[in-house]
């Protein structure tokens, strides 16, 4: 799915946020944030690539469209990467997501074992990986995950900001949306 990498990257140069893998993978997790974008829903989109095989899941935020709390666009890559390993650990997998994961897709991390993950922007409302909680960190659950965050943080954000400041504006010029 996509040309990768000759060797499996060395996990610690991988905790720079400048490391060039870093900048390219999130490239395509922040074409999924414009996916999610077109089809008005929050911009948040997420890469997993596994050092084997390459990219093996790309999702993007689809809670509206489903109607369902927990179609995160990790949650759904997390689901996409299992079924192509046909296994629940990720392990030799990285997650790419153009936003600090939720308490609970940090949770789904720890659950599938991922050992990396590199998020875009921070998310002081919300985030479970550094913001709020470092849960892929905390030495009391049974796995840890290595957390690089502000890769691409400005293009991450400005694309969150922008859909907000849209939606703003285009609920003062319906206000009948305002209900929905
Ligand atoms: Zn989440």
């Amino acid at each position: 799915m996509f040309p990768l990498i000759d060797q499996i990257p060395d996990l610690k140069t991988l905790s720079d946020a400048r490391h060039p893998l870093h900048a390219l993978l999130m490239e395509i997790a922040l074409e999924e944030a414009r996916a999610a974008y077109a089809e008005d829903e929050v911009p948040v989109g997420a890469v997993i690539v596994s050092w084997e095989k390459g990219v093996i899941a790309r999702a993007h935020n689809q809670r509206e469209q489903l109607q369902d709390p927990t179609a995160h666009a990790e949650m759904l890559a997390i689901t996409q990467a299992a079924s192509a390993l046909q296994s629940w650990r990720l392990e030799g997998c990285a997650l790419y997501v153009t936003l600090e994961p939720c308490p609970m897709c940090a949770g789904a991390i720890v659950q599938a074992r991922l050992p990396l993950v590199v998020f875009g922007a921070f998310d002081s409302k919300a985030g479970a990986c550094q913001s709020l909680y470092s849960i892929p960190q905390d030495p009391r659950l049974n796995h840890r995950a290595m957390v690089v965050g502000g890769v691409r943080e400005a293009e991450c954000q400005e694309l969150l900001r922008d859909f907000f400041r849209q939606r703003r504006r285009s609920s003062r010029t319906e206000p009948e949306q305002k209900l929905s």
